[in-house]
């Protein structure tokens, strides 16, 4: 275990999906920022046409880019590279397959697409719209049976792909807490059972939970949400804290609160990539 207060982010976006800047920028602002390890975790292309996504021969490029700026920059910082892939209902592990060769240090799984709404996959983080005929057309208006199908996909994938990483575990109650608070509220002794359920899953595939920051700003929560770090700890599971930034001027957004509440409930050490390998370190 090592001892020393550092900045850490291993989920960020950059130009090569739908971040707002280039991947030097985003090194340059990390840099600047004081972050002694760093990172890039672009979504990674899959065969059907999303909002963030390039296509798959942007791949090489991306790995260029990165290889170009973690020797730029290797007395500045420690540069990581990494993917956020996607697990599809009717694709199973063909993006964790896909991407199991390249020479990534460590890749993030997130489910973000769900069943086929009239034809396409829906985004669980859409609009009110979307997320409101998917509840209706897919889970017969029911609330439970949505985020019930939500944590059967996410266990799958946990169970059929090897991440490092989870990403943002809890992100179906972004838009459920949003859209219907009360229904949440009343859901949710049935909704702390269930995902004490997943979460014994996380434990035992001893893959890293984050706890993403990216809504911190504009709404004051974190995914994981901090009622579940408790149960968390108990359970023995390790964790990192991510801003998953697409934008540099976010990077820290959520960070120190997040590492307050990790303190609050247990935790002295999160898992990160330190001098090339994986460490629990101090925080
Ligand atoms: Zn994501
Ligand atoms: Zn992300």
């Amino acid at each position: 275990m090592e001892e020393k207060s550092s900045k850490f982010n291993f989920h960020s976006h950059c130009n090569f999906c739908d971040g707002i800047a280039s991947m030097e920028e985003f090194v340059q602002d990390a840099i600047g920022r004081g972050f002694d390890c760093y990172g890039i975790s672009s979504h990674a292309p899959i065969d059907f046409q999303t909002r963030w996504s390039k296509n798959q021969q942007h791949i090489d490029v991306y790995l260029q880019d990165f290889f170009r700026l973690k020797e730029k920059y290797q007395t500045k910082i420690e540069l990581y590279l990494g993917l956020e892939i996607d697990y599809v209902v009717d694709g199973k592990d063909i993006y964790f397959q896909r991407y199991k060769s390249l020479p990534l240090d460590y890749r993030i799984g997130s489910l973000h697409y769900m069943d086929l709404l009239n034809g396409k996959h829906w985004n669980v983080g859409a609009s009110f719209e979307i997320y409101n005929s998917a509840l209706n057309e897919l889970y017969g208006g029911s609330l439970k049976k949505m985020i019930e199908r939500y944590f059967e996909l996410t266990v799958e994938m946990i169970e059929n792909c090897q991440f490092d990483i989870v990403g943002h575990l809890d992100k179906i109650t972004d838009n459920a807490e949003c859209f219907f608070s009360e229904e949440m509220d009343n859901l949710m002794p049935w909704y702390l059972s269930m995902f004490d359920e997943v979460l014994q899953v996380v434990k035992r595939k001893g893959v890293i939970l984050e706890v993403n920051t990216k809504k911190f700003l504009t709404k004051k929560r974190t995914f994981v949400h901090f009622r579940h770090l408790k149960r968390m700890k108990d359970l023995g599971i390790p964790v990192m804290v991510n801003s998953d930034c697409h934008n540099p001027m976010l990077m820290e957004e959520g960070l120190s609160e997040a590492y307050f509440a990790l303190k609050e409930n247990g935790y002295r050490t999160v898992r990160v990539l330190r001098d090339g390998k994986w460490s629990d370190v101090e925080f």
